[in-house]
């Protein structure tokens, strides 16, 4: 077995067959071992019935034979396949519309139905639960070292073989999934996979759940801006030390502008409430009537970052920030 640097489905997915030393499974079995019900839906026939692309509600039809998903000799939902998993070479303008209407109603699905997301997350959990420790261990190296090769490599998109993926659907994919590795938890490695997944697969269409998910919330810029490279992002994921915060909003009324706070007890956006100032701590928060402390020593990179038990940023680092910019505005 060898593992391809290349962003697509049949890829990813494979991933986690490495890991356990075992051929992956065929196509129309990664699609419904990793997103029930979305684009395969198993019906009741006869054992080698062939599969059927069922135009009404976009997904392939198949009856089970032998413990797999049965495809047969049908050419089109094997183009399908192909286009969806990064394989089909071939200019089958039908079956790629196709496969691309399958790829909005799926990022619909998974953007609009809350339960949807979360069962994707026990699923996976499930699967890498299984694992013992060592096997684990070869998983997660597999897909770090996948994440930092392709972050490393800008992949000309062949159009005859794979939908497109804009840089910046691609950067917040490989960004996302390795922020979420680097959490060393069940659960980071779960999202760090489901990034891998869905982005291999929905390609340009994940941006929907990317602008969904993206938890980041304080406006404290660091260096590096959004304008920075992916590489400069990833530095500085692994090394903060190496960067300071720099504030360029102009809220300087506020002692802490630009950071929003959040009730500890019920998560109420506290800046919102009538009378709020950030000069007043503690602060009673006025749907449930939690004393919350407003300092820079309870300020966190995201709100994930807060529950999960993360350290707060460096409090210096923030008010060093702010005081340059209101001597740069004051100038
Ligand atoms: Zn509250």
């Amino acid at each position: 077995m060898e593992v391809k640097y290349d962003l697509r489905f049949g890829n990813t997915a494979a991933l986690l067959f490495y890991a356990i030393g075992e051929k992956p499974m065929k196509q129309l079995d990664l699609l419904d071992m990793f997103f029930p019900c979305l684009f395969v839906v198993e019906v009741e026939g006869k054992e080698k019935q062939e599969a059927e692309f069922d135009d009404v509600n976009l997904r392939i039809k198949a009856v089970r034979y032998h413990d797999s998903l049965y495809v047969g000799s049908s050419s089109r939902v094997s183009q399908i396949l192909g286009r969806l998993c990064g394989t089909a070479r071939g200019n089958q303008e039908k079956e790629r519309k196709t496969a691309q209407l399958m790829q909005k109603q799926a990022a619909s699905v998974i953007c609009t139905t809350t339960d949807y997301m979360l069962l994707l997350q026990e699923d996976i959990r499930k699967y890498l639960e299984v694992l013992d420790d060592e096997e684990l261990e070869v998983f997660v190296y597999l897909l770090s070292h996948f994440l930092i090769k392709v972050s490393e490599h800008t992949e000309e998109c062949d159009p005859d073989i794979l939908f497109p993926l804009d840089r910046e659907v691609f950067e917040g994919i490989v960004y996302n999934g390795l922020k979420q590795l680097r959490r060393d938890t069940m659960e980071g490695y779960v999202n760090a996979y489901l990034w891998l997944l869905i982005g291999s697969l929905l390609r340009n269409e994940s941006g929907r759940v990317l602008r969904l998910y993206d938890s980041s919330f304080i406006n404290v810029n660091r260096t590096p801006s959004e304008n920075d490279t992916l590489q400069d992002r990833l530095n500085y994921l692994f090394h903060p030390e190496e960067y300071e915060s720099v504030y360029y909003g102009d809220e300087l009324d506020r002692k802490y502008p630009g950071i929003e706070f959040y009730c500890d007890q019920c998560g109420a956006h506290l800046n919102e409430q009538d009378g709020f100032d950030d000069h007043m701590t503690p602060w009673e928060c006025t749907a449930c009537g939690y004393e919350n402390e407003i300092s820079e020593y309870v300020i966190y990179e995201s709100q994930e970052d807060m529950r999960m038990g993360k350290k707060p940023l460096d409090p210096d680092d923030i008010m060093t920030a702010i005081a340059r910019r209101r001597e740069e505005v004051e100038k």
